[in-house]
């Protein structure tokens, strides 16, 4: 059956999503955070907000189901601009998962995006950066994303002060100059609503310039139009 259902999908795509992890002009800065939405997630936007600077957040639906507030979040970020982006529904290592799994991590969370703005995602960032060449092209041909990796990252995670992270996001913009930059951040750490407001002033201050990833990327559209293509929830095929 999952052959079958492969099949079909590959028929049925017809545009190739790409690789990214930089913007095309130097000065420019997309500011990207992962695994939300959780309950700091309103802190980051609300900073974003006092600075009219649009970010992108890679979710994972399986909170939104979780939470009904969290749902008016994820709403009220898309009506301010900011781009929602999928990061699987449930944030599970691709690479230890079967290649029917995978399709459902996918396409659950695409229900999500259909479900509140009906569209689908267009930006795609794999948890862990877990993936293989099948699980790539799974991503990029059969769903057509855009697989968006980072060029500044830090690592948050290990609970660093917020002058820590500011610190490896400013140094990276100092010794890789030449190259637009994709931070990573992720909404759970508390520290980054602190270091989101000291980072955007140093890049304000520096003649940087905040854009969204489809700006960044030079793109036309955040999200691929529900129906247009890809795969198609019409079909009859039960992934279930
Ligand atoms: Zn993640």
């Amino acid at each position: 059956m999952f052959n079958l259902t492969y099949l079909l999908l590959s028929l049925i795509v017809l545009i190739n999503g790409e690789y990214y992890e930089s913007c095309i002009k130097p000065n420019h800065i997309t500011l990207s955070f992962d695994d939300g939405i959780h309950k700091n997630t309103q802190g980051l936007v609300d900073v974003l907000n006092n600075y009219g600077i649009k970010a992108i957040f890679f979710i994972n639906g399986l909170h939104i189901v979780r939470n009904n507030d969290f749902e008016t979040v994820v709403k009220q970020m898309n009506i301010d601009g900011h781009t929602i982006g999928s990061h699987t529904f449930s944030h599970e290592a691709m690479e230890k998962l079967n290649g029917f799994n995978v399709m459902r991590e996918l396409y659950d969370n695409e229900l999500i995006f259909r479900e509140l703005f009906n569209v689908r995602p267009r930006y795609f960032r794999a948890p862990y950066f877990s993936y293989n060449d099948e699980i790539y092209n799974t991503i990029t041909y059969n769903f057509g994303y855009d697989f968006i990796g980072t060029n500044v990252m830090p690592p948050d995670w290990t609970g660093i002060s917020a002058q820590e992270i500011v610190d490896f996001m400013v140094n990276k913009l100092v010794t890789e100059s030449t190259t637009g930059k994709i931070t990573l951040q992720h909404d759970k750490m508390i520290n980054n609503i602190e270091a989101l407001e000291m980072f955007i002033e140093y890049g304000m201050a520096n003649n940087y310039t905040f854009v969204s990833l489809a700006e960044c990327l030079g793109h036309t559209t955040s999200y691929i139009e529900d129906n247009k293509y890809g795969p198609n929830l019409n079909t009859g095929i039960n992934i279930n």
